[in-house]
């Protein structure tokens, strides 16, 4: 499958459409961007290491019955996926307070949640992406009472798999973010799930192994997605 024109270009992919109005071709950058592009950079070999880590989570997701947008990986930097209609509404799943949470409800980080949290925000950068409620995706109409089920409901299920995924190599999955779209009448999960948006924390060691390394320049960050994607994806 051959790229044609970009269609957008964003702070860590650019879509590609193809020869098939259906599909399109997610590019992974090593482009890295933290606290809503004020601190911007690189990690080198993040594009191929997001692209693979993402295509093996995408991969055990469908094999348990999620509905992904997820096609194939074509190659290093790049994966083919169902084209959608994305839903503005960013769904963030926390088992562990960390990130904005903690800012917000004065929680001290690394607290472990009795259960997991869902929360809604509005996926509008010039905003900052603003944390929102039902009343709001109901009253803007971002989506469909049926569809807010779908989200709550498959991030939960979601959540479920991937801790599981992670705790096998003992990785504690502290928080991240799903985006879904829709594509010929259903709601499949889209974007990709990688360090980039998740907070995954050594299980023994709690010492961090994904973008927070670069949002607070704790060092080491190329090492740490590099083994990320070694217990992702060679193991
Ligand atoms: N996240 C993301 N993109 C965003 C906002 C958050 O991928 O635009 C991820 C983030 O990496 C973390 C989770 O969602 O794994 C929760 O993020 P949080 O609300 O704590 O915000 P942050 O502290 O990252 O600003």
């Amino acid at each position: 499958m051959e790229r044609r024109e970009q269609l957008y270009e964003g702070k860590s992919k650019i879509i590609y459409s193809t020869d098939d109005p259906d599909l399109v071709i997610q590019y992974f950058k090593d482009d890295a961007s933290a606290f809503n592009g004020v601190k911007k950079g690189t990690i080198v070999d993040k594009g191929g290491i997001n692209n693979a880590v993402s295509s093996k989570m995408f991969q055990y997701l469908e094999s348990l019955g999620a509905k992904t947008h997820f096609v194939r990986q074509l190659n290093d930097r790049e994966m083919l996926v169902k084209r959608l209609d994305i839903i503005p509404v960013e769904v963030v799943v926390r088992n562990v307070a960390a990130g904005s949470i903690c800012k917000r409800l004065g929680l001290e980080e690394g607290l472990s949640l009795p259960k997991p949290i869902l929360e809604f925000f509005y996926k509008n950068d010039p905003l900052g992406d603003p944390m929102i409620n039902e009343c709001h995706i109901d009253v803007f109409n971002w989506a469909t009472a049926d569809e807010v089920v779908q989200l709550k409901e498959r991030g939960l299920k979601i959540n479920q798999l991937l801790f599981d995924f992670y705790k096998k190599r003992n990785i504690r999955l502290i928080d991240f973010k799903l985006e879904f779209g829709r594509h010929k009448g259903e709601v499949l999960l889209g974007d990709e799930i990688s360090p980039d948006g998740c907070r995954l924390w050594n299980w023994d060691t709690n010492e961090k192994m994904d973008k927070d390394r670069f949002r607070f320049n704790l060092g080491s960050v190329e090492e740490k997605y590099q083994e990320v994607y070694h217990l992702v994806c060679k193991e």
